[in-house]
C-alpha cells in the first residue's frame, strides 16, 4: 500500500482495534471520532464517586488472541469474575437461565415447564434453527411452559417485536440449551450449574471499562477527536467533516452505524436507498442509579419478563467491582428496551424504574436514590426480522465495491461483543495489509 491513505470512522472498540492493529503492523492510518472522547458504547461516567458504563459491559472470551491482548493492555487492573445473573418470575428470584432453573417457582409452574419441556425433548431437540422463525424455535426447543413464562414475554420485551417477527440468525450459541436430566435436576433441587460461554466474565478493577479503550489509545496515534464526518463522496473518494474540513481515502474503514450512511453518502442507488430503510433496531434507556444503603447480594444482573415492570435486565456494578460505588452505597442500571413498535415515555420512566426497583424487592424502605444518570442509545441491537439479512447484504456488498469496509457492532450491522468487534477488525487489518 505504501503511500495510500487508509481512514477510520468512530473511535469505539472497533475503530481503535483497526487502528491499534494497522499502526502495530506499520501501516499509517487517520482515526476520526465526533465525541471528545474515545470509547464508544465501552466508555464510563465518572460521578460523585460513582462509576457508570453504558449499562454493563462485561469481558467474556472466547479467543486466547483476544484474551491474551486485552490482558496485555489491562495487565494485573482485569479480574476473572464467575457469574452471579438471576431471573426474577413469580416473586422469586432464580439463577440464569430460567431453563435450567425451575426449583422454587410455583408447583404448577414447575409442572407445565417440565412436560411441556419432556415433550419437546422427543422430537430434534434443539431445534433446527436455519428453517424456523425465533417463536417456533423457541415452542419447539423448550414446549410451551418455558415460552410462555419465560421466552416468549422477555424476549418481546427486549427486542421490542413478538418473537414470531424474528429469525434465528442471531442465535449463535447464546440462548442456553440444557439436556433434559438437567432441567429436570434443576427442577427438584437449587442448581449451581453454569450454562452457556459466559459464565465467567473479566472486568477492570478499577475505572470501569472505560479503562479498555483507554489502554488501547495509549498505543495509538493519529485520533482527530471532536470530528464529527457529515459527508462521504465515494466518486471523489473524499469524506467531509462537520467543522468544514475534507480528507482523501483509498481505502475508508467505517465503524458508524448502518443507517446513518443512508445520510452521509449521496447518490446511492435506488436499490440500496430502499434497502437502508428496510433496517430495523431497538433502542437501550440505561438509567444509572447510585443508592444509598446496600443490600449485601452478590447477584451481578437479574432479568425480568414481565409486562408490568419497565425493565428487562437491572445490573449491580458495585458487585462488579468495589471500585464502582462509595463505600455502602449501590451502583445500579437499569436497562429499557424501545422502539418504533414499543415506544417509550421517557419523561416518567425514572419514577416507573424507581417504583419497579420496590416492586421486585430491589430497594428496602427508607434507602434513597441519591444520584440518577440517563444514557441513551440510540443503536441498541440491529433487529433479525425478515428483510435484515439482504437489506444487510446488499448494502455491504455495495460499500466494498466502494472501498468501504463497514465493520463493528453497528457498522457490520450483527449482535457483536466487545472481543467479536476487536477480532473483526484485526482481520480487516490484515487484509488492508495483505493489499500493500
Ligand atoms: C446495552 C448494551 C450492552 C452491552 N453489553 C456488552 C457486554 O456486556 N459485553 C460485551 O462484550 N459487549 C457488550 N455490548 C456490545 C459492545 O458495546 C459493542 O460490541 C462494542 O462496544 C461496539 O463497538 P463499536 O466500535 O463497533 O461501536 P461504538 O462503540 O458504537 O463506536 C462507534 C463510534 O463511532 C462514533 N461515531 C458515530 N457517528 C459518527 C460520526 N458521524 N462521525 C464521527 N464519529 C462517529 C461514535 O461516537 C462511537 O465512538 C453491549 C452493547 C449494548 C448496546
Amino acid at each position: 500500500m505504501g503511500k495510500k491513505r487508509v481512514i477510520i470512522l468512530g473511535a469505539g472498540l472497533a475503530g481503535l482495534s483497526a487502528a491499534w492493529h494497522l499502526q502495530k503492523q506499520g501501516i499509517d492510518c487517520q482515526l476520526f471520532e465526533q465525541e471528545e472522547e474515545v470509547g464508544g458504547l465501552c466508555r464510563s461516567r465518572k460521578i460523585n464517586g460513582f462509576t457508570f458504563d453504558y449499562s454493563g459491559h462485561l469481558l467474556h472470551f472466547r479467543s486466547d488472541y483476544a484474551f491474551k491482548l486485552i490482558k496485555n493492555l489491562l495487565g494485573s487492573n482485569l479480574v476473572e469474575h464467575k457469574r452471579s445473573a438471576w431471573v426474577y418470575s413469580h416473586g422469586v428470584y432464580n439463577r440464569y437461565p430460567f431453563q435450567a432453573n425451575l426449583y422454587g417457582l410455583p408447583p404448577a409452574v414447575v409442572k407445565e415447564c417440565l412436560l411441556g419441556f419432556i415433550s419437546a425433548s422427543k422430537n430434534k431437540h434443539p431445534a433446527d434453527k436455519e428453517s424456523l422463525d425465533f417463536l417456533s424455535w423457541i415452542s419447539q426447543s423448550f414446549g410451551p411452559g418455558i415460552a410462555r413464562h419465560f421466552m416468549i414475554p422477555y424476549n418481546t420485551k427486549f427486542w421490542t417485536v413478538p418473537p414470531e417477527r424474528l429469525t434465528c440468525e442471531w442465535l449463535d450459541g447464546f440462548i442456553p440449551m440444557p439436556s433434559l436430566s438437567e432441567v429436570v435436576g434443576g427442577s427438584v433441587k437449587a442448581s449451581h450449574r453454569q450454562f452457556g460461554y459466559n459464565s465467567h466474565f473479566w472486568y477492570p478493577k478499577q475505572g470501569g471499562i472505560a479503562e479498555l479503550p483507554r489502554a488501547i489509545v495509549a498505543e495509538v496515534k493519529n485520533i482527530h477527536l471532536k470530528s464529527e464526518v457529515a459527508g462521504i463522496e465515494l466518486g471523489k473518494k473524499e469524506i467531509k467533516l462537520a467543522g468544514g474540513g475534507r480528507e482523501k481515502f483509498d481505502y475508508l474503514i467505517s465503524t458508524l452505524p448502518l443507517p446513518e450512511m443512508a445520510r452521509l453518502i449521496k447518490d446511492v442507488p435506488p436499490a440500496i436507498t430502499a434497502s437502508f430503510k428496510k433496517l430495523r433496531w431497538n433502542s437501550i434507556l440505561n438509567l444509572n442509579l447510585g443508592i444509598s444503603g446496600r443490600d449485601n447480594h452478590h447477584r451481578h444482573w437479574a432479568y425480568f419478563p414481565q409486562e408490568d415492570v419497565s425493565f428487562f435486565r437491572v445490573g449491580f456494578f458495585h458487585n462488579f467491582s468495589s471500585d464502582m460505588a462509595p463505600e455502602g452505597k449501590e451502583a445500579l442500571y437499569a436497562e429499557i428496551s424501545y422502539s418504533k413498535d414499543r415506544p417509550l415515555n421517557k419523561s416518567t420512566i425514572a419514577l416507573r424504574v424507581a417504583a419497579d426497583l420496590k416492586k421486585v424487592g430491589l430497594r428496602k424502605d427508607g434507602d434513597t436514590i441519591c444520584l440518577q444518570d440517563i444514557v441513551d442509545i440510540k443503536y441498541g441491537y440491529p433487529i433479525y426480522d425478515i428483510n435484515y439479512s439482504a437489506a444487510r447484504q446488499g448494502i455491504l456488498q455495495y460499500l466494498g465495491s466502494r472501498n468501504v469496509v463497514s465493520c463493528g457492532r453497528y457498522g457490520s450491522w450483527r449482535y457483536m461483543s466487545m472481543e467479536d468487534v476487536l477480532l473483526e477488525s484485526m482481520r480487516i487489518a490484515e487484509k488492508v495489509s495483505e493489499r500493500k
